[in-house]
This record gives structure tokens, sequence and C-alpha cells, in this order.
């Protein structure tokens, strides 16, 4: 038997205590969080609405992007706006002195202890919340802002109470100032129900005779509704260079603020029939070589992306093959045929907009952002 012949080096040579100081390797797989792209965003929706102050959201951990991250580059930002209580608190806790905007409000009245501790304004949607403010003793009046439901109907009073819920508020001894907001439902399209020009009109026509600060934009609004006025804008996703609507990001002048980066771990070569992965969904009608990529769905990589997703494989576009696992997802590597093992591999951002990848998986930039697993190393660049 030809055993041990020499070739193969044996693997385990090192003792132990060497194998111990050998540094930890990691997955490859990296989302790198981009904080001047963050800024560039900042700047081109403050640009968008000459003179209008801004919150940048930064719910659901800046959008994935890490909120300390978001923060730094949101450093000129008129305030943050977000739904969680501990990550506002952690935000005073990293030293953000401006105002912070909870979006939801309070959701029992032992929150209304942490909005006074960390002067923190609520939204108020709903007549529940005027209660708990009216039965709790406060020592430092809140700035609140009163939401109205113009046609969205998710959250806020109907236009026909915001008279009365408005001077119920203001007159409490627990309410410093009162300003009033609204949230799109179409803002990145026109000619649906309800309209913009429709909930603007439900607005203009509640509020009448009110005077108070207003807040109504949303990344859509912001950029692709210019003749709205407001006293401040309320941009998400585009401050992390998602598009809100059909347009792409890059033509709105948005920078990708998320690269999802990997590389190749295996290659395969197919001969004509061969299939790839669960379900056989991607069958070679001719010899080629095909690259595994360590990233998968447990990663928040979209297991509904399927053949023909595009990918950057070291900077040139290729196409994702068959069906994503939950570790590891095929790509073709017909366009770089000296790709291997090692090969770098970007599954969206720089250069590979996310909201392209995400409309082959059926859904929307956001919903990538937000869903990077825990598991995922995380990187910051400047
Ligand atoms: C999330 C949110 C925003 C930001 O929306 P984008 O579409 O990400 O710009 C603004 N206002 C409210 C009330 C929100 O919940």
């Amino acid at each position: 038997m030809a055993r041990a012949s020499g070739k193969i080096r044996p693997i385990a040579v090192y003792p132990i205590s060497f194998l111990r100081i050998l540094p930890l390797m990691p997955r490859p797989l990296v989302a790198i969080t981009h904080v001047s792209a963050m800024q560039a965003n900042l700047a081109a929706a403050r640009k968008a609405v000459p003179g209008a102050r801004t919150w940048a959201v930064v719910k659901a951990d800046a959008y994935g992007h890490g909120l300390s991250h978001a923060m730094r580059a949101f450093e000129t930002a008129d305030g943050l706006s977000l739904v969680e209580f501990d990550r506002a608190a952690r935000l005073r806790e990293l030293g953000w002195q401006k105002p912070i905007m909870m979006m939801q409000g309070m959701y029992d009245v032992s929150d209304i202890e942490h909005l006074v501790r960390d002067d923190l304004q609520p939204v108020i949607h709903h007549v529940e919340q005027c209660r708990m403010l009216e039965i709790t003793p406060i020592n430092r009046p809140l700035v609140v802002h009163l939401k109205i439901n113009t046609g969205m109907n998710r959250l806020g009073f109907m236009p026909s109470q915001v008279g009365e819920i408005y001077h119920r508020l203001v007159s409490m001894p627990s309410v410093r100032s009162v300003s009033l907001m609204t949230h799109f439902a179409n803002a990145d399209s026109n000619g649906t129900m309800p309209d913009v020009a429709a909930q603007i009109a439900a607005f203009a026509h509640a509020t009448a005779g009110l005077d108070a600060e207003v807040s109504l934009s949303n990344s859509a609004a912001t950029l692709l509704q210019r003749q709205i006025r407001g006293d401040w804008i309320r941009p998400g996703v585009m401050l992390y260079g998602g598009a809100p609507g059909m347009q792409s990001a890059l033509s709105l002048g948005l920078q990708p603020a998320m690269t999802l980066q990997s590389r190749v771990i295996a290659t395969q070569s197919l001969r004509a029939g061969d299939s790839v992965g669960y379900g056989s969904l991607f069958i070679a009608d001719q010899p080629m070589r095909i690259g595994i990529v360590a990233c998968g769905y447990a990663d928040g990589y979209p297991r509904l992306a399927s053949t023909g997703t595009p990918v950057l494989l070291n900077g040139v576009r290729t196409r994702l093959l068959g069906r994503v696992s939950m570790d590891m997802l095929a790509i073709d590597l017909s366009p770089l045929p000296d790709a291997d093992v090692g090969c770098e591999v970007t599954l969206w951002g720089e250069g590979l907009p996310i909201d392209e990848v995400a409309a082959h998986a059926g859904t929307i930039g956001y919903e990538l952002m937000c869903g990077i697993a825990a598991r995922v190393r995380r990187e910051v660049r400047d």
C-alpha cells in the first residue's frame, strides 16, 4: 500500500503550545461600515432641503451599520431619531448631547422615567400615551411630538382629533413644548393612494392655526418631493446609501455605507448537465467553473436571491448560481478564467448597489442592511 509517500507534509508538527499563539483565522466574510459615506449622505440630505434641521434616523442599530459609528458620522445632525430605549440610553453614554426623538414614544408608563433621565423626546401617537403623561409626575417637562395620521393608518391621531390633543398636551405640566409630525406612505411614487399631496392637505387642515414646529419628510420625500417644506426632515435609509424608491442610489448621489464582502473558499468544474446546490436549481448547459463563497442565509444574505443575482468577483460582475445555502453560495467564475480560491467577492456595497441585490430577492435594501447576522465580522472604515 502506498502510504506516507512523503509528498504530503503532516500537519500536526507544531507543539500544542505554539498552536495556541497562532491567531484565530476568522471566516472571510465581513460587513464593512463606511463612515465617510454616511457623512456624505447626510450632507446630501441637508443640501436637498436647505434650511431644514435634520433628525438622522438611527433605529435598528443605524439600519445595521452600528450605532456608535453612525453617531460619529452624524455628529453634525441636529438630532438622532430611533425607537429603542436601551439604544437611546447608549447614545447618551456615548456622549450624544443633542436631541433624541423616540419615534414610537413610550410603550409603557415606566418608560417615562427613561425619557426624563436621558432627556428623550417622545412621539405621542395615541391617547393612551396622553394618559400616561397625565398620571406621572415629572420634574423636568418633556418636549413631545404629536403624530398625525394623514392616511398611512399606522400611528397617529386622526386629523379631527388633533386640535383637542394638541391643547391637552400643551396644558400638561409634564410637557414643555409640542411639535407636529406625520409620515408619508408613498413619497417614493406618484399616482398611488393616498398620495403625498393628499397627505399634505390633510396635515395642513389638521394643524391650521397651531403654532408649532413641523417634521414631515423621510428619505423619499427629502429626495423626491422637493416641494415639501418642514422645519425638520427625518431621513433614514438615504444616509446609509439605500435608495428609497425606484431610482438608483447612484443617480441620487448617494454612497453605499455598507460593503458585504467574502472570498471564494472552493471551486468546482462542472460538465454540461451537472447541477449546483440544494434542489439542483441551476444546471450547467456547458462546461464551466464555479466558485463557492463563504456567505449564506444565516449571515443575512437573502435566501430568495436566485440564479442571476449580481455579485462582484475581484471587482468584476458575475452572477449567483442556484439556491443560497445556510453558510455558502455558488457563483459563476466564467467572467474571470483565472479566478480561484481566495478571490474577493462583494455581495453588495461599493460597486454593487444593495437595492439591486434586494430586487433580485423580492425585497428592499432596507431589509438586507438590517439583517446582517450577529456571527458576521464587522469592520469600520473612515
Ligand atoms: C424609519 C422612519 C423614518 C426614516 O425613513 P426612511 O425611509 O428610512 O428615510 C422617518 N420617519 C419615521 C417615523 C420612521 O419610522
